[in-house]
């Protein structure tokens, strides 16, 4: 049997690729049935047959898998951010940061557009409570390398607002994939419920990068709810205060002698950050945590 990975869904066919060579592979029947349907990113064990063609007989242990985009083993969320044109909303991060900690899967922020604005601000927010952030430039070329340097080794996806240039990006990275930046039939289809071709493109060798034409940023579905006891442990900055209230079960809101609430007040923890965490709090306490509206 061949080990491989899944790298593109479409019509029935799972493309498995292994040792540099791809497979129109079918799936068994019994995946249907325990529930548990391939995805792209999937490694799987399988059978391969004389047409270049193959059978998928074993799906392995995902580490995590998205609704939507429906894909599998993320290792790495690209989230895309701009200060100009648009700008994007710290809180948007925030929840983001969240949803990347749950998955589990480590997120990595760019700052793009910086030919236009540094966009100091957020990078200053982002790396002071510990994210890897980069600053690039699709028009200039800045920071692209730094960007491809990190991703090495893994199956990324990226996200961000609309407009803060993710289809730039991903044409930098992958010319040879040319995702469309202006297609404006498929920007047109862009409709909730048509169906999605989900395609994982190769950077270089075990370095993939996920792609779902359509797939609008805010979108990005995760299986489970967050219980909103569990959340502050998805905030990295709060790790050094936790366990050090009053209180044990200190939910870091109006408590007295609150490690996390002290640690904002002298400025170890940034007050946006706080904020987010108070709003996704109040949203997780209402089952709301996913409903996110872009402003303006
Ligand atoms: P997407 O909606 O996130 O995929 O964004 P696009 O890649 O379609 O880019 C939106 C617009 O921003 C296009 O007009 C791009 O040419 C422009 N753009 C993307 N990246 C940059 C950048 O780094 N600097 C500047 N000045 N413009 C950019
Ligand atoms: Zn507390």
């Amino acid at each position: 049997m061949a080990e491989g990975i899944i790298v593109k869904a479409l019509s029935g066919y799972y493309y498995v690729e292994s040792e540099g060579q791809r497979f129109a592979c079918k799936a068994r029947g019994r995946f249907r049935l325990d529930g548990s349907t391939p995805l792209v990113g999937d490694c799987v064990q399988f059978i391969t047959d004389t047409n270049g063609g193959g059978r998928i007989e074993r799906l392995e242990k995902r580490k995590n898998f998205f609704i939507r985009p429906a894909v599998a083993n993320i290792d790495t969320l690209v989230f895309i951010a701009a200060n100009v044109n648009p700008v994007t909303d710290p809180f948007l991060i925030d929840r983001i940061s969240v949803i990347a900690a749950e998955a589990p899967c480590r997120l990595l922020i760019c700052i793009n557009k910086v030919d236009l604005d540094s966009g100091d601000r957020l990078f200053e927010i982002f790396s002071g409570a510990g994210f890897r952030v980069i600053r690039t430039s699709a028009k200039t070329g800045r920071g692209l390398e730094e960007l491809r340097e990190a991703l090495k080794g893994r199956i990324c996806a990226f996200t961000g607002n609309s407009g803060v240039g993710k289809s730039s990006i991903l044409n930098a990275l992958l010319p040879e994939a040319r995702i469309k930046t202006a297609d404006v039939s498929e920007k047109l289809g862009r409709g909730r419920h048509t169906t999605r071709h989900v395609e994982i493109y190769t950077l270089e060798e075990n370095t993939y990068i996920a792609d779902t034409p359509g797939f609008s940023s805010l979108d990005l579905t995760m299986t489970n709810t967050i219980m909103k006891e569990q959340l502050q442990y998805d905030f990295p900055d709060f790790t050094p205060f936790l366990g050090k209230c009053r209180f044990q079960d200190c939910a870091h809101l109006k408590e007295p002698d609150c490690a996390v609430t002290e640690a904002v007040r002298k400025g170890h923890i940034n007050e946006g950050r706080y904020r987010s965490y108070v709003r996704l709090y109040e949203l997780s306490a209402q089952h709301r945590f996913w409903e996110y509206k872009e402003e303006g």
